[in-house]
C-alpha cells in the first residue's frame, strides 16, 4: 500500500446524515440528523453537513457522490484493543489472570519478530476500517518493534489512533518484564519518536496495577510529570482476582482507583479499561480527574469478568466510550460491541434488587459512545467524532440493506433511534458500505 493522498475537491456526499454534538443522556438536542443530508468534504476536512436542498446553491461546483437510502455518520471509535492478540481471538476455557498467562504473553512475544508485527499491524488496520472504525487506542506488546509496527502501518493509511506498549514487571514471565530502572527511556524513546508523528499520538502504558510493583509505578509517575501531554492507558478493576491481587501489592492504598491516583495516573487523556468492580467513591474520583473510562462488554462477556455499571459511571458523570478489547473482546465490530453492550445493560436487571430502576441502553446513548463519547474518551474529540465544520473527515457509509435480516428489519425503523437499534443488533462489516479516512475512500 502507498501513502495516502487527500483529495483536494470539494466533494458532496449526498445521504442521510447523523452525527452527535453531545452525549444524548444529558441534553435533549445531542444530534443532528438530516433525512434527505448532505456532508461536504474538502482536503481531508468537513466543510458543512446539512438539508442538501438547503446547501445545495451555496456549493454548486461540488462534485456529487450520492448515498441515497445509505446512512453517513462520523468512523466508528475503539476507545480500548490490543492489536498484538489478532491470531489468539477465541481462546478457550480461561478467566482474566489464567487467560493472560496462557495465551496472551506467549503471543504477544511474537510481536517481537518485525515481519510478524508488520504483518499483524497491516492485517489489523485493514479490518479496522473494513469494519468502519477509524479511530483506536491500541495496546502494543512490551517489545517496542510491535509499537514501530502499528504507527507506521497507521501513517501509510493516515489513520488518527493512540497506540502504546504496554509494559508491566509482577506476576509476569521474566522474558514479558520491564524492570522500573527501564520504564523512563523505554517510553521516552517511543514517546520522542511517534508521538504526534502524522495523526497519530503515543499512549504511556502500565498494562494493570496487579502486574507492576510499587517501585514500577514510582518510575510511571516520573515519567508522566515529564509529559503531562501525552495520553496514558491502563486496565482498571477489570475482575474479582486481579482487584486482590492489587490489594496484595499496595497494602496501604485503599482500592485498585487510588492506586493509580496515588501514583499521579489520574489526568485528563487518561484511560481505564473495563472499570467492571468500582463503588461509587472510586466512580467520583474517575470524573473528578477528568480521566474516563472504556466499556467493554464483548471481553468482559467472554472472560466472565462482570457487566460495567453505565449508570453509576453517568451518576457521577465521568465520561464513558465503547471499545472491544479485542482478542479478549470477540469482534472488532463497533456495530456488534453496541449490541453487547445493551444486553449486558439487560443482564444488569437480572441482579439488581430493583430491575426496573435498571434503563435499558438507548440507541442513540449507545451510538454517542462508539463515536463522539468513544473521541471524548481518547481526548481526540478535537479532530474527529463528529461533522462540525473543520473537523477531519473520517467517516462511514451505512447500508441497511446489505442483509436480507437486516433490510426487512430496518423497513419497519420509523425513526432514527430505531434504524440504529437494528444496526446494532443485527448489524456487522457487512453494515458498513464505506468507509473514508480523511476524505479518501478506504472502503
Ligand atoms: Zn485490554
Amino acid at each position: 500500500m502507498t501513502n495516502v493522498l487527500t483529495s483536494t475537491k470539494l466533494t458532496a456526499y449526498k445521504g442521510s446524515v447523523f452525527y452527535f454534538t453531545d452525549n444524548p443522556r444529558f441534553n435533549e438536542n445531542a444530534y443532528e440528523y438530516f433525512h434527505d443530508g448532505v456532508l461536504y468534504v474538502e482536503a481531508g476536512k468537513i466543510v458543512e453537513a446539512g438539508n442538501y436542498t438547503d446547501l445545495q446553491a451555496k456549493y454548486p461546483q461540488a462534485q456529487v457522490i450520492d448515498y441515497t437510502g445509505m446512512l453517513i455518520t462520523p468512523g466508528l471509535m475503539d476507545s480500548h484493543v490490543h492489536y498484538p492478540q489478532m491470531e489468539m481471538v477465541g481462546s478457550y476455557g480461561e478467566q482474566l489472570v489464567q487467560w493472560l498467562g496462557k495465551y496472551t504473553i506467549p503471543t504477544e512475544r511474537k510481536l517481537s519478530d518485525r515481519k510478524y508485527a508488520d504483518k499483524i499491524a497491516n492485517l489489523y488496520l485493514d479490518e479496522l476500517i473494513k469494519h468502519g472504525t477509524t479511530s483506536a487506542a491500541i495496546f502494543a506488546t512490551i517489545s517496542p518493534t510491535s509499537s514501530d509496527a502499528l504507527f507506521e502501518a497507521a501513517l501509510k493509511r493516515n489513520m488518527r489512533v493512540i497506540c502504546g506498549s504496554a509494559y508491566m514487571d509482577v506476576n509476569t514471565p521474566e522474558y514479558a518484564c520491564l524492570p522500573p530502572h527501564e520504564v523512563y527511556d523505554f517510553n521516552k524513546i517511543l514517546i520522542e519518536r511517534w508521538n504526534g508523528k502524522g495523526r497519530t499520538n503515543y499512549a504511556i502504558s502500565p498494562r494493570s496495577a496487579y502486574l507492576l510493583s510499587p517501585a514500577e509505578m514510582e518510575a510511571t509517575q516520573a515519567l508522566i510529570l515529564d509529559y503531562p501531554e501525552v495520553h496514558i492507558q491502563v486496565h482498571l478493576a477489570e475482575n474479582k482476582e486481579s482487584g486482590d491481587m492489587v490489594g496484595d501489592l499496595f497494602p496501604g492504598l485503599k482500592s485498585y482507583t487510588e492506586v493509580y491516583d496515588n501514583y499521579g495516573l489520574m489526568r485528563e487523556k487518561t484511560i481505564m479499561g473495563h472499570c467492571v468492580w468500582l463503588d461509587d467513591h472510586e466512580v467520583e474520583l474517575i470524573a473528578a480527574r477528568k480521566s474516563s473510562c472504556a466499556f467493554l462488554p464483548t471481553s468482559n462477556l467472554f472472560l466472565g469478568s462482570g457487566l460495567f455499571n453505565l449508570q453509576k459511571a453517568n451518576k457521577y458523570r465521568a465520561t464513558v466510550g465503547l471499545g472491544t478489547d479485542y482478542a479478549a473482546g470477540t469482534t472488532l465490530s463497533m456495530l456488534k460491541t453496541m449490541g453487547e453492550a445493551y444486553k449486558v445493560t439487560q443482564l444488569r436487571k437480572a441482579f439488581a434488587d430493583n430491575p426496573r430502576a435498571v434503563e435499558p441502553l438507548d440507541p442513540l446513548e449507545n451510538y454517542y459512545l462508539a463515536t463522539l463519547g468513544a473521541a471524548r474518551a481518547m481526548a481526540i474529540d478535537e479532530y474527529v467524532g463528529s461533522f462540525e465544520s473543520g473537523k477531519e473527515a473520517d467517516f462511514i457509509v451505512l447500508d441497511s440493506k446489505s442483509t436480507q435480516d437486516l433490510s426487512i428489519r430496518s423497513e419497519r425503523s420509523e425513526s432514527i433511534s430505531d434504524l440504529l437499534f437494528a444496526l446494532q443488533i443485527i448489524g456487522d462489516d457487512r453494515s458498513v458500505a464505506h468507509t473514508y479516512i480523511m476524505g479518501n475512500k478506504m472502503k
